[in-house]
């Protein structure tokens, strides 16, 4: 079958043409990045407004790609929540017109499942799986037995992962999004900081990093202070290590205590490129098989929401045409 999938949680305007959920015949992806990296941040007004002006055009062009016309469509997907509610409705409208207007199905996916399926683009799933879900707003470790059933065995208690990478970014002066910059200044230093991690009680697979993050900001205003010189390129380092070693460590007991088959890493900070490096290491003498989708699947797409419609579209789960943006939808 063919979906044509939406994606508007956030700050990318995407639409993807995806084949039997595991085939990518085209993901369109519209970023609005250099305009909030002028406000040092997702400005969720602004953003709304950008997904309006590029919804129909990126639509458009995602059918165009995929050499398909809109009647060729099965079903039309679309990201329902979590995320920012005036970015979602976006999504959930054009999605709901374009449906209606054609006689299609509607599919409401949640952005999280959708990150996670995105890993179906490149392999098939094998049961039981571990999934660590690593984004701008998440972090969290995700056991599924099959498709559909999702079981939270630990998350953040505080900041999420690429959050305080961003706040940390920030901290150095670096642009919005600053994942990707701390991520190319941390291969040029050196752990040397030695920042705390943080494990939390014993037998935890929850997650906490805002202790860490508000350390390396202690550091560099201790540093400021004194006049003495920053190496922003040994705080990157040191500041990655901390969570890279935490993220692994607990990453890899989860896998082990539940005997799982597969780990996927997934969202936004899987594109890090000392951290796919250290799961490969990590997990290359065991029988889990890693997967991480290439850079393109990590951060936000419409792909993935289209690889996780089509589960739902085979169980005709479909959504009523009152779906609503939920930005706190839970999994
Ligand atoms: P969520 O998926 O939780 O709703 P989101 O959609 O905003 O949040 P994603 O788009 O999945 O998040 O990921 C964006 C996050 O990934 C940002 O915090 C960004 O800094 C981080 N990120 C992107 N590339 C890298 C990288 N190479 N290293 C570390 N972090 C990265
Ligand atoms: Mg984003
Ligand atoms: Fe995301």
């Amino acid at each position: 079958e063919l979906i044509l999938a939406i994606e508007t949680s956030c700050d990318e305007t995407a639409a993807a043409v995806v084949q039997g959920g595991t085939k990518l015949r085209s993901n369109v992806v519209a970023t609005q990045m250099e305009i909030h990296q002028k406000f040092g941040g997702v400005v969720p007004e602004v953003a709304s407004r950008h997904h309006i002006e590029q919804i129909t055009i990126v639509m458009e062009q995602a059918l165009y790609e995929a050499d398909v016309s809109i009647d060729d469509i099965d079903a039309v997907a679309v990201t329902e929540g979590p995320g920012l509610v005036g970015a979602l409705l976006v999504g959930v409208n054009a999605a709901k017109a374009l449906a209606y207007a054609h006689g299609k199905p509607v599919i409401g996916v949640h952005h999280i499942a959708g990150h996670i399926y995105a890993n179906r683009l490149e392999k098939e799933f094998e049961f039981p799986l571990l999934s660590l879900v690593v984004s701008g707003g998440h972090t969290e470790l995700i056991y599924m037995e099959q498709h559909g059933e999702y079981e939270i065995i630990g998350e953040t208690r505080d900041d999420a992962a690429g959050e305080a990478y961003d706040k940390v970014a920030k901290a150095l002066n670096l642009p919005y999004p600053g994942g990707p910059q701390i991520d190319r200044l941390a291969q040029l230093g050196e752990d040397t900081y030695q920042f705390p991690r943080s494990y939390l009680e014993e037998g935890s697979y929850d997650f906490s990093f805002s202790g860490l993050k508000t350390s390396v900001i202690n550091k560099l205003h201790q540093l400021r202070q004194k006049g003495d010189e920053i190496d922003r390129e040994n705080v990157a380092a040191s500041f990655q290590e901390s969570v890279i070693d935490v993220l692994v460590d607990k990453t890899y007991q989860a896998a082990v205590d539940y005997n799982v088959k597969q780990l996927i890493v997934a969202g936004g900070v899987s594109a890090n490129q000392t951290l796919r490096r250290r799961m490969e290491r990590r997990f290359a003498d065991t029988d889990v098989e890693l997967a991480i989708p290439p850079l393109y699947l990590c951060t936000d797409n419409a792909a993935m929401i289209g690889a996780k419609a089509s589960i739902k579209y085979h169980q005709q789960n479909y959504a009523s045409l009152d779906l609503n943006a939920n930005p706190g939808l839970m999994m």
